[in-house]
């Protein structure tokens, strides 16, 4: 019967991110540095908004871009905090991030057209990409290179077929951010070469040291060809309300628009009257979620600089950091895999994010800076008996 399933599903691989927090689920004392998502809960106030106006009535289908005061909400939102300049024309709001994706290579796609994807990656692109025809091309960054997408790798995967390149900036799973100048360089590419451009910025609020978030988007003639991908799960832990937002070309929205109609039909009407809430809380309410991030994210940074064996580049966003093990192990499958079994802590290894990162384990830094000391504690431990084993 198996032989039944659809070929593009059957090459789907089950995701590791989830394999790993299955096993971990049967174990006791796991300390989980696996799932992306904050351990923050909704602020009450969002909750208590959202259930009051589902009392109210907000229980019906909505339109297929969302509700029309949310769509207003978002984009002055985005005007004020990023000055995207966007109009309600040229924003969709979806069930997710990942509704975002499916609505955008839905409307784009013909069978066989390319992605061009910066590699290591979120692991659902390549199934999104790949229900709706098309193929992922990744093009390769490296450790040595502080995982910069360079122009002349993107311009040797270049085909006839090739149609997007996509940009994720602060990046998952390394938690770097594109330098501006990088940004610049990829804005003349595409233009040169006619690509659209799919910017995927759900960390958008979730930057350090006091930088600003940068998108290609404000890059000259590119809010022609340039669509943004944006989620309330990660800068308001909405996770599971599930609820993202596009904007971009009003040609293309408008297209994407009648993919979400007949996809989800609409967003969530619950979780849209959440979102409308989220975004009239004072900044703080991100900000405060940020700054612990970025607290931890030093506390992560400065132990595993010192620990042997060890390299690692500073996280400038989001909340991951991926360090490099390969002087400690040539399997970081099997690495992640003892060290869930010996030391009971959750990492995912880099090979889930494609070939690029093999040697890398992606740490999300989810947990409160007690259980992240526990945890690289026990990380450390473990790594000097596997170095100890070595010798
Ligand atoms: N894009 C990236 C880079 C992500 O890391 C995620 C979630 O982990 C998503 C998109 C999708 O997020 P959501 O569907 O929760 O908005």
């Amino acid at each position: 019967m198996q032989t039944k399933i659809a070929e593009v599903v059957h090459r789907i691989r089950p995701s590791v991110i989830r394999d790993m927090a299955l096993r971990a689920e049967k174990l006791d004392n796991v300390i989980s540095l696996g799932i992306g998502e904050p351990d923050f809960h909704t602020a009450p106030e969002i909750s208590r908004l959202a259930l009051q106006d589902a009392e109210a009535g907000y229980t019906h289908y909505t339109p297929s871009k969302g509700y029309g005061d949310l769509v207003e909400a978002l984009c002055e939102y985005l005007n004020r905090y990023f000055g995207h300049g966007v109009s309600p024309e040229q924003v969709a709001v979806t069930s997710g991030g990942m509704g975002a994706l499916t609505a955008y290579f839905r409307a784009l796609l013909n069978p066989g057209e390319e992605v061009l994807v910066p590699e290591p990656y979120f692991p659902s692109y390549r199934p999104q990409i790949e229900w709706a025809g098309g193929q992922l091309v990744p093009v390769p960054t490296s450790f040595e290179q502080g995982f910069v997408l360079t122009p002349e790798a993107v311009e040797r995967a270049i085909t006839p077929r090739t149609k997007v390149l996509m940009i994720n900036s602060p990046h998952n799973p390394t938690g770097l951010i594109t330098p501006p100048e990088t940004l610049d360089d990829l804005a003349y590419l595409a233009k040169e070469k006619d690509l659209l451009v799919l910017s995927d910025e759900v960390y958008d609020r979730l930057v350090f040291d006091g930088r600003r978030h940068d998108s290609i988007f404000h890059r000259p003639g590119m809010r022609e060809r340039t669509t943004v991908l944006g989620s309330f799960s990660k800068s308001f832990a909405m996770t599971g309300w599930r609820l993202g937002y596009a904007f971009g070309p009003e040609w293309l929205v408008k297209e994407m628009v009648k993919v979400l109609a007949h996809y989800t039909s609409c967003p969530p009407s619950v979780s849209q009257r959440a979102g409308l809430a989220a975004l009239r809380q004072a900044p703080s309410l991100v900000d405060d979620m940020a700054a612990e991030f970025e607290k931890r994210r030093d506390l992560l940074y400065e132990k595993l600089l010192h620990f042997p064996g060890v390299k690692i580049h500073k996280p400038t966003g989001a909340f991951y950091a991926f360090p490099n093990l390969e002087a400690i192990t040539d399997n970081t499958e099997q690495f992640a895999l003892d060290l869930l079994y010996e030391e009971r802590v959750v990492v995912i290894p880099g090979g889930a994010f494609g070939a690029s990162g093999q040697q890398c384990v992606r740490m999300a830094f989810t947990v409160d800076c007690d259980r992240l000391t526990e945890a690289l504690n026990r990380f450390s431990r473990f790594i000097a008996k596997k170095m100890e084993r070595k010798k």
